[in-house]
């Protein structure tokens, strides 16, 4: 990782470009060589000891893996005459422009779940205080999935103030784990749209602001999910545990919408417009399987090791330019010292880079839904500031 020091300015694509293909050869190599292991995930690494909720819920998560079953049922019923952006988007895996490939932006989401409060908002600060601008010298947005446990509702509303996207990640992130999968649609109401509440009264952040959810450890019904977010005026989800064949070489899913959701997902109706934003696989032990949530990732306190995951896990997205998640939790900086540091060195050089954009999960979502070739991004009124 050493030769990926950038110290061009954005424009210099094709030294940057040369640098990044080597990364992503290196990457792609070590994907390749070795055997498929199931997916496996947690959220909340301080929450391990509950062994028994984390081993069940690893065991619902593998399910969602099947390679061939999921390519079929990606085309299979979701075509382009019955399925049009911007009110319907099929899942996919490849971009939805009619431009070539050169011409898609690569769109970096950084998302952070749970609360901020004093205890964690220093590590928040020092990343704002970066001030990363976009290639068209807008800031750089983030999301930040708040729950009202622990939260100090000073920091979120200093985070709407500054740009960032602000979702609902529930009123109480309880416990046990198997609670939100049995959960009804009026209990993840109460729970998603109460917390969209206090968000409006605490942080003053506008009602119609508050887009996304994220189900705590990522466990509900999908079907009742989807239900909660029609009937809630929410907008999409950002909960459902993709998958990914690393080694056969399938590449990352795109945002899409619940119109025809794939059938190995396990959805039994049709929501039209709810957007899902999957969490698609990071790639923590060399191809062997991983995590949906970067922090899950068993990382030692090594820069280098870190800014080596995050490398590859971008050169896996990069080859189709599918939306790039890093999704995290602010206590990760509390419980590894060296991925703070990892993660603005990474950010810092991706700023530089001039196809990448940091963005809202709601801008990669208003990209989706009018695709724009970058070189008429500039002038993208979702994107400008
Ligand atoms: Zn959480």
């Amino acid at each position: 990782m050493k030769s990926l020091v950038y110290v061009h300015k954005r424009g210099n694509a094709p030294c940057l470009l040369t640098a990044l293909l080597l990364v992503a050869a290196g990457a792609f190599l070590t994907l390749f060589s070795l055997g498929f292991n199931t997916a496996r995930h947690s959220e909340h690494t301080q929450r391990r000891t509950q062994t028994d909720d984390l081993t069940s819920y690893y065991a619902s998560h593998k399910a969602y893996s099947g390679g061939d079953e999921v390519r079929k049922n990606l085309v299979a019923e979701c075509t382009e005459e019955t399925c049009r952006p911007p009110a319907c988007v099929c899942a996919r895996t490849s971009h939805p422009g009619s431009f070539p490939l050169r011409e898609v932006p690569m769109m970096v989401m950084l998302s952070f779940d749970d609360h901020v409060n004093n205890l964690n908002f220093h590590h928040v600060q020092s990343l704002l205080d970066r001030r990363w601008k976009n290639p068209n010298k807008c800031p750089a947005t983030f999301t930040f999935f708040s729950c009202d446990v622990a939260t100090n509702y000073s920091y979120v509303r200093k985070l709407h103030t500054l740009g960032h996207e602000i979702g609902s990640h529930s009123v109480t992130h309880r416990f046990p784990i198997q609670w939100w999968t049995n959960a009804s649609i009026q209990e993840l109401t109460t729970e998603f749209s109460g917390q969209r509440d206090k968000l409006v009264q605490e942080a003053g952040v506008p009602h119609e602001a508050v887009k996304g959810i994220r189900v705590p450890f990522l466990m509900a019904s999908k079907d009742r999910v989807a239900k909660m977010i029609q009937r809630s005026g929410f907008k999409y989800d950002s909960s459902l545990a993709a998958g990914s064949e690393l080694v056969r070489g399938d590449p990352p899913w795109w945002p899409f919408t619940l119109d025809y959701p794939p059938r190995h997902l396990r959805i039994q109706g049709r929501y039209p417009g709810v957007w899902e934003v999957p969490l698609n696989l990071y790639d923590c032990f060399n191809g062997k399987g991983g995590y949906f949530m970067l922090d899950q990732c068993p990382m030692r306190n090594n820069t280098h090791e870190i800014l080596g995951y995050l490398w590859r896990h971008f050169a896996y997205h990069y080859r189709s330019r599918a939306p790039m998640g890093l999704f995290m939790h602010v206590n990760w900086f509390n419980l590894n010292s060296a991925s703070h540091e990892a993660l603005t060195t990474f950010l810092d050089q991706l700023s530089i880079m001039p196809e990448v954009w940091l963005l809202s999960v709601s801008q990669v979502i208003q990209w989706i839904e009018q695709p724009t070739p970058i070189s008429e991004l500039k002038r993208f009124k979702p994107w400008g500031c």
